[in-house]
């Protein structure tokens, strides 16, 4: 039995009821991608639109593919062939380039808006404050359908040093859903990695990205 199977398995176990796995496959090989996806996997994260392209040659359609990086514009076009939902923009300019190149291939994209929830300079992502006017303006934008939030908060040390950052995202992802803004549908929190998702599921997280648990280290 591999290892990979063993850990996926043992997470799926674990996560509680309506919260999605999204298994973070950068730097695995599409090998790799397959055993964790035979285990159960039902969606894979990609950080890289070239590895993501290598990856969905050998594993395809059985998946749904999330992309979890910087989107640069340039690699727009590219991803939204592989990709089903793009979980970090996080700007208005690319939410009307993904509109763009999406309106052209005939295409609707499900997004998330990446939330800087702990205001750090060298995060990408809105800031908090900014949110509710990004997402007032990229509503208009027909062939994209934002469908939530995600962030990232520290990458290690104490998961509980990340509750807070949580706490943003998840009262932030409240109040849009109250808004009740037309042409959105305010359904995926995405936060969480391998250590820190317990916390963010505590904090109301219902799409968790786990790499190292399920893979290995990097
Ligand atoms: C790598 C990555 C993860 C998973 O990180 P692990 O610590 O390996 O679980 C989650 N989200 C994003 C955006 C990542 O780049």
């Amino acid at each position: 039995m591999s290892i990979i199977k063993d850990n996926v398995r043992r997470i799926l176990t674990e996560l509680p009821p309506g919260v999605e796995l999204v298994a973070a496959a950068k730097t695995r090989t599409p090998q790799e991608i397959l055993e964790a996806v035979e285990a159960g996997i039902k969606i894979i994260g990609e950080n890289y639109v070239q590895e993501a392209a290598a990856a969905f040659s050998v594993v395809g359609l059985r998946v749904k593919w999330h992309f979890i990086g910087h989107l640069q514009t340039n690699k727009i076009k590219r991803a939204i062939d592989i990709f089903d939902m793009i979980e970090t923009v996080d700007s208005v300019d690319l939410a009307l380039e993904i509109d763009k190149r999406c309106a052209a291939a005939g295409k609707i994209m499900s997004i998330l808006i990446e939330i800087n929830s702990g205001e750090e300079e060298q995060k990408f992502g809105v800031r908090p404050a900014d949110a509710e006017g990004v997402i007032r303006e990229i509503v208009a934008f027909r062939n994209i359908k934002l469908e939530g939030l995600m962030t990232m908060g520290p990458f290690e040390g104490d998961p509980e040093n990340s509750r807070p950052y949580f706490l943003v995202t998840k009262n932030l992802y409240d109040q849009v859903k109250a808004l009740s803004l037309p042409g959105v549908d305010m359904k995926y929190l995405s936060m969480g990695m391998t250590n820190s998702y317990r916390v963010a599921i505590e904090e109301g997280a219902n799409m968790v990205r786990i790499g190292t648990k399920i893979f290995g280290p990097r």
